[in-house]
This record gives C-alpha cells, structure tokens and sequence, in this order.
C-alpha cells in the first residue's frame, strides 16, 4: 500500500507546527500587537504585517465550515481511500484548516456543514497529520 504524501518538515515557517504535531498538538500562530489568529504558520501577521507572532495550542475541537466528497483519486495512497471527504474545519480558538473527515460509514450523508468534529492523529515517522472525526453528543 502506497504511503501518503507528506509535507517537509524543514521549513523555517512551517518546522515548529510539524514539531508539535509529534506530540499530538495542534498549534497555530496568534498576533502579540494586534490578536489576529493566523494560520496556515507564516512570519508575518495577517493583520497587522507585524512579525510578533506567538503559538497557541488549539484543544483539537471545531465544526465544519465546508466540505467535499472526493469520488475519483489517481494518487496511489488515495485510490483506495474513495469516497473521502476533504473539509474546511473552523477550529474553535479560529484557524481555519484543510483536513480530512475521517470515522464516517458513509461521506455522502453522514458529514454536514456546522457538525462538530475533533482531531485525531495519522502517526508518521517524523510528524502526525491532523484528521478529524465527529464529535457529537
Ligand atoms: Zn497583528
């Protein structure tokens, strides 16, 4: 079975949330000057342009602000995956991220738009990629 594709984990902008992903913990980037949450991790504030940027630690907890089912895959890792879901997650702390919705039976008709849904963790050697599955009560 094919691996998946994994992003670089040496790269000055992006190395500390790879990092923290070898813990299981989501991290993003929030502004010291002007509070603006920003994610994907960058040098810059989104709001401000200034270059004080802490991280914060999300609790892993959001809803879905969008979605789609993907049908189709030519990738080797993904052809057996289908169908797979690819969502929009609005963490609760304010990054919005790209991920997967994973734990479903069924893409088509067990995801929605607002459904509340919580990381879980794909294991790699060198870093975890953040999935997410329903968290519904
Ligand atoms: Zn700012």
């Amino acid at each position: 079975m094919a691996d998946r594709p994994l992003p670089k984990t040496n790269e000055a902008d992006t190395r500390a949330f790879w990092e923290a992903t070898r813990d299981s913990r989501l991290t993003y980037q929030k502004c010291s000057d002007c509070g603006t949450v920003v994610f994907y991790p960058r040098r810059h504030c989104t709001g401000c342009l200034g270059r004080n940027l802490v991280w914060e630690e999300s609790a892993g907890c959001g809803s879905v602000y969008t979605y789609s089912v993907v049908r189709q895959s030519y990738h080797p890792f993904f052809r057996d995956k289908v169908p797979y879901a690819v969502a929009w997650i609005d963490l609760d702390e304010g990054p919005r991220l790209l991920s997967n919705v994973v734990g479903v039976d069924d893409p088509v008709s067990d995801i929605r738009i607002g459904m509340r849904v919580a990381v879980t963790w794909e294991e790699h050697d060198d870093l975890c990629i953040p999935l997410f599955e329903p968290d519904e009560d």
